[in-house]
């Protein structure tokens, strides 16, 4: 019925946005509301229970004036889903966006839509327990002042960082100002990978970032529809202190502020260094983000290090075993709680089924022979899995994931040679073009293909033209239209976001973006060695030449002395090694980086803010043998 309904009123408006969507799209958002299972109304019932109050300000502002999150900018999604959004993620996002503060338990409260994550407080004796600060300082200020309002001004006597990704840590300092005497409990690991998953493909990662997640895509129903694990990336300061306490083993137990937790850990599921726990006196349990209101990624489009399905689905096995029976009520770190211990062990039997099928399945086939876009293209979870909401693709999809079980146990090879040494895009799109009769066949090819339908294959068509003739106008715009027929249509909200990412980019070109400052907390928490690292992979063999360097480096400040040797196109570093007859440079480790990063060595030296004792002439040109790369790199466009 209420599909039915949704036509009649999606039929009726007559947008702008109506006549980019084509009959094709149209009737396969209609097909695909019909396969959902929308009697099963749990979620809305979960993701309102225990509301108390919203935000008493429209907006939250940084320090200096900027827009840091905007309550209102999801305030479209009411009534049915329009023509440009997947009826299933519309109902996803419209979930998502219902912000404010809720009661979860009498001890328990969970601030949700004041960032991509949410904030659980646990009431203790005497104060409060912080899980998952979010990841701007103002935004995580903003949710403590309103439980505040509700739960009175009492002290953060401690914060609990789930797992080690930057939205359930980085605004701590916006709810821990002065952190002593407030207990920081992390996993073990969290220091590690917190700072340094993202260093050596920082700029890759950052860029493809912007794809996922839409950013720049003004949200609603031509734009960005969340980013399908919660709304969007709060866009304030990244603070991180680091944990007092770590948890490094499964049934540790603490008491803190009157409250026991115990606890699971989870490393190398969602996140390298991950970790559960149970709340025994309230039968509250935190999966942190190793369940969800979504299938997760195994391999996340920005680009990370392939996680373990098969360790995901083992570990929700033990969450179930170990507190499934003492379960009341279960919060995660992004999304609504679940409520009632049937229903909750009923979830998370079901969730761990997905990612087991998926890793199971995938495995089968690829024992099979067949190859990863093959069985991305037969893997589908079954009837009783698929039909339950959280199992749905919002954010990660058995498309994606199946490939990355495929890449997890066989890598990018699929063991076809013709697929082994592959001509590089260009090359190969030249080719493709002149055996295709030229740019105007391709071209005519390509709308044949969108006029039909068929826009996965229109896509491929296409991005061969635009990568054999980039100034060609009319392939990039349609390429650009196809691609917005493939967003509409997407369940996944950073499916949509790509591909409404590379339409934007092949009618406008690379964005302008600056390069991302990093925040001072993680770059003073960066071993010295990571940092040498990314300057290793900075190195341009071709401006090196045959030049060699070699000095050593030390760092009083930090009691920290490097041997850093340029030689073959190659930087080594070694920890408290001293390079006999080379020069020193001493100087603050930031100021050093400082210098390196903006080409002002000579400065610097001159300056006396760094100091070379030795043979500093062997030193002239090491800053010009370092690349600054492009946050603004092309993707759609060679
Ligand atoms: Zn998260």
């Amino acid at each position: 019925m209420r599909f039915v309904l949704m036509l009649a009123c999606a039929f009726a408006l007559t947008s702008a946005a109506q006549a980019q969507v084509t009959d094709t799209t149209r009737a396969a958002n209609a097909a695909f509301a019909q396969t959902l299972p929308w009697a099963d109304r749990e979620d809305e019932d979960f993701a309102a229970r225990g509301f108390i109050a919203a935000s008493d300000q429209p907006q939250i502002r940084g320090a200096n004036g900027t827009l840091v999150w905007d309550f209102n900018a999801y305030n479209f999604l009411q009534g049915p889903a329009p023509e440009t959004v997947n009826p299933s993620l519309w109902r996803h996002a419209g979930l998502l966006a219902r912000a404010g503060l809720f009661r979860v338990h009498e001890r328990v409260y969970q601030v949700r839509g004041f960032d991509v994550s949410n904030m659980t407080i646990i009431v203790g004796d005497t104060g409060l327990i912080l899980i998952d600060p979010l990841t701007s300082a103002e935004t995580a200020a903003a949710a403590l002042a309103l439980a505040r309002r509700t739960l009175g001004d009492l002290p953060v006597r401690a914060v609990i960082y789930t797992h080690s990704h930057v939205d359930h840590f980085g605004g701590v300092r916006g709810v821990v100002p002065d952190a002593t005497g407030v207990e920081i409990i992390a996993p073990d690991g969290f220091m590690e990978h917190a700072v340094t998953e993202n260093v050596i493909a920082g700029n890759a990662m950052g860029r493809r970032a912007l794809y996922q997640f839409g950013s720049g895509l003004p949200p609603g129903p031509e734009g960005q529809m969340t980013s399908g694990i919660g709304l969007a990336i709060s866009a304030g300061t990244f603070t991180l202190i680091p944990p007092t306490r770590t948890i490094a083993r499964t049934g540790e137990t603490l008491t803190i502020d009157g409250v026991r937790i115990e606890f699971q850990v989870t490393p190398e599921t969602e996140a390298p260094a991950e970790m559960n726990f149970f709340f025994p006196d309230f039968g509250v349990l935190c999966l942190a983000e190793n369940a969800n209101a979504s299938m997760h990624n195994v391999l996340t489009p920005r680009g990370a290090l392939v996680r373990d399905a098969k360790a995901w689905a083992d570990y929700l096995t033990e969450a179930l075993r170990l507190y499934g029976d003492r379960t009341e009520i279960m919060v995660t770190s992004h999304a609504w709680p679940r409520f009632g211990g049937e229903r909750v062990r009923d979830f998370i039997a079901s969730h761990r089924d997905a990612y087991k099928y998926l890793h199971d399945q995938t495995v089968r086939l690829m024992n099979a022979g067949y190859t990863d876009r093959e069985i991305a293209e037969q893997v589908r979870l079954p009837e009783a899995l698929a039909s339950r909401w959280f199992n749905r693709g919002y954010y990660g999809t058995m498309m994606h994931n199946s490939r990355a079980v495929y890449q997890r146990y066989m890598g990018w090879y699929d063991a076809n040679p013709a697929n082994l040494n592959p001509l590089p895009p260009v090359e190969e799109a030249t080719r493709f073009v002149r055996a295709m009769g030229g740019a105007d066949r391709v071209l005519a090819e390509g709308q044949r293909a969108f006029d039909e339908g068929d826009y996965r294959w229109a896509a491929r068509v296409l991005n061969h033209l635009v990568f054999a003739a980039p100034d060609n106008t009319s392939a990039r715009q349609l390429l650009a239209r196809t691609h917005r027929q493939m967003a509409y249509q997407a369940e996944s909200a950073i499916w949509r976001n790509m591909y409404l990412v590379a339409a934007r980019e092949l009618e406008q070109g690379p964005p302008n973006r600056p390069s991302q400052v990093q925040s001072a907390d993680l770059v003073a928490a960066t071993p010295t060695s990571y940092i040498l690292d990314l300057l290793a992979v900075r190195l341009n063999p071709e401006r090196a030449g045959a030049r060699s360097f070699a000095f050593n480096l030390v760092f009083p400040e930090r009691n920290e002395r490097f041997a850093v040797s340029i030689r073959n196109g190659v930087l080594v570093h070694e920890r408290d090694i001293t390079l006999d007859g080379a020069p020193t440079i001493t100087a603050p480790r930031a100021t050093f980086l400082q210098a390196m990063a903006t080409g002002t060595m000579t400065r610097a030296v001159l300056s006396g803010s760094i100091r070379i004792a030795g043979n500093r002439r062997s030193l002239e040109g090491l800053n010009e043998v370092f690349d600054t790369p492009d946050p603004n790199f092309p993707i759609v466009t060679p």
